[in-house]
């Protein structure tokens, strides 16, 4: 593998395989370092309904298999694999990938988003025994159980929806009496007979029962604090997202939630050369389109960044 390159894309979501197709049909020949989770958050969902040009809806793995099959049809090298660290401190800078080193003139992040969890008793112990972030990959796994689902988001709609083909019941845990989600997600929730609302409540512990299984939720009154103990066959939790940049802590500006500054309409970041798009620098919008569209601004920056400087 060739260890001086002209441009290293990291993450392998809409934002960086857009970032990989343009940069490779302007023969950049890119490197992508997908991660552990290649595809990125959507090849943990289902139907995608709105991504232009797919008016019967597109499977979100399917969508990020043609993104990559693209990105590499035009030359971009998708490797799945972690980066370590990046190395800023000359130039052309250096990225750690296990025990490789890559010297490249430009840097594109798009690491994307991760779920963000509760923090409460119980979460770290019960994950992936009853506990969940994911319905789409562990949906199966409950068949006529009765499950809950914690946010108030079209992330939790969505969960709630695509949960009531398996469960024999849903019920959404909302700590506020009004739902965040848009208009057409959140009445499908509410007219979908198999889900029930719990609102103006949130969850303080998940409890486990003598074989290390989720068996119910301590949850507390939002309006008089009163708490109580429920039955629960499976909780999925699905509040947000924080962004995924534990690597550029220090490196980079980013705002007080952790998301990389760009400068005004560019994705340039405060370091030359380093280029950030997708959901890892959009608090706001955060859609697979809106992703990819910033993608294909990271890598015409670098791009413009290359040529204007000889590189
Ligand atoms: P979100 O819009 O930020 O909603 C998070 C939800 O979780 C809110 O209802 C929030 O309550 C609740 N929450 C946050 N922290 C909590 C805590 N510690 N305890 C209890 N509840 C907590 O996140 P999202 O649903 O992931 O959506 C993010 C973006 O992606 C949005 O722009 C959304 O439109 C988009 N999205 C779109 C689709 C789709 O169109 N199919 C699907 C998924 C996501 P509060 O309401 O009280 O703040």
């Amino acid at each position: 593998m060739e260890t001086k390159k002209k441009v290293i894309i990291i993450g392998s979501g809409p934002a960086g395989l857009t970032a990989a197709i343009y940069c490779a049909r302007a023969n950049l020949k890119p490197i992508v370092f997908e991660g552990f989770q290649a595809g990125g958050q959507l090849t943990m969902t289902t139907d995608v309904e709105n991504f232009p040009g797919f008016p019967d809806g597109v499977m979100g793995p399917d969508l990020m298999d043609m993104l990559r099959a693209q990105a590499i049809k035009f030359g971009a090298e998708c490797v799945q694999k972690n980066v370590d660290s990046i190395d800023i401190s000359s130039y052309p800078y250096k990225v750690l990938v296990n025990k490789d080193s890559f010297d490249t003139d430009s840097i594109i992040i798009a690491t994307g988003a991760s779920a963000k969890l509760l923090d409460i008793k119980g979460e770290e112990l019960l994950m992936g025994r009853g506990l969940s972030t994911c319905a789409t990959c562990d949906g199966f796994f409950y068949k006529d159980k009765n499950i809950h689902v914690i946010g108030g988001g079209d992330s939790a709609m969505e969960e709630a929806i695509y949960l009531t083909k398996f469960a024999n019941k849903v019920t959404v845990i909302h700590r506020r009496d009004q739902l965040r989600a848009s208009k057409i997600m959140s009445e499908r929730a509410l007219s979908n007979k198999k889900i029930d609302f719990l609102f103006n409540t949130y969850p303080t512990e998940f409890i486990g029962d003598e074989n290390g299984n989720l068996s119910g939720i301590k949850i507390v009154s939002s309006i008089n604090s009163e708490t109580s103990e429920i039955d629960s066959d499976g909780v999925f939790i699905a509040i947000g997202h924080n962004p995924n940049t534990s690597l550029f802590t220090g490196v980079l500006d980013m705002d007080e939630n952790g998301y990389i500054k760009t400068i005004g309409k560019s994705s340039k970041t405060n370091l030359k050369a380093i280029f950030a798009c997708g959901d890892v620098q959009d608090s706001i919008y955060r859609q697979a389109i809106t992703a990819a569209g910033s993608g294909c601004m990271a890598a015409i920056d670098a791009e413009r960044y290359l040529e204007e400087n000889n590189l």
